[in-house]
């Protein structure tokens, strides 16, 4: 489990100082790392805009299509956990066979306080992960992957991922900076 209660100053996800952002054309948002410029367009009459909403990468844009302003975030959400659904399980994967574990099943959740989380051999992944680089996502899955085998922050936790992950403790303190810029 990665949360600030849990490990005090590894994850501190919720920071009121943290910049909440309007979803509006301009604003950056991040994806594996790289920041996207959001463009948003929206309008009711096009009958384009009746089919699903649609979210795409393209250049530096992140292009959103949607009836209403007001649906900017849903429709950023489903696509990051699209994004996510596909991504971490494969960034999960190395790790667990490295450990000789295999998770029950791995879940991609919301949760505001925590990057990931194990109870009773299921993994939890945030999907708001799948916006840092991907040496802090793959800090997250390793650490999610070692609490198969040691349900808590032992000393022999923090060993066994140290012998698979020599750097995790610079990974661990760049997740601490960005982690607050990841929360919407
Ligand atoms: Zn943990």
């Amino acid at each position: 489990m990665l949360e600030n209660a849990d490990s005090p100053g590894e994850s501190r996800v919720a920071d009121p100082m943290a910049a909440t952002p309007e979803f509006v054309s301009g604003e950056t948002f991040r994806y594996l790392g790289r920041g996207y410029r959001l463009r948003v367009s929206t309008g009711t009459a096009d009958a384009k805009f009746k089919a699903a909403p649609t979210v795409r990468l393209r250049g530096p844009w992140l292009e959103v299509a949607v009836p209403r302003a007001a649906d900017v975030r849903a429709a950023l959400v489903g696509w990051y956990r699209a994004r996510a659904a596909a991504y971490l399980p494969a960034a999960l994967a190395p790790w667990t066979r490295r450990l000789g574990v295999t998770p029950r099943d791995v879940r991609i959740t919301e949760p505001r306080a925590r990057w990931g989380s194990c109870s009773e051999g299921s993994l939890q992944l945030n999907w708001r992960i799948i916006q840092a680089p991907r040496i802090v996502i793959d800090y997250v899955a390793a650490h999610e992957a070692t609490h198969l085998v040691h349900p808590n922050h032992s000393r022999a936790f923090w060993s066994t991922l140290g012998a698979r992950m020599p750097d995790y403790d610079a990974r661990k303190a760049r997740l601490r900076v960005l982690g607050p810029s990841l929360i919407w």
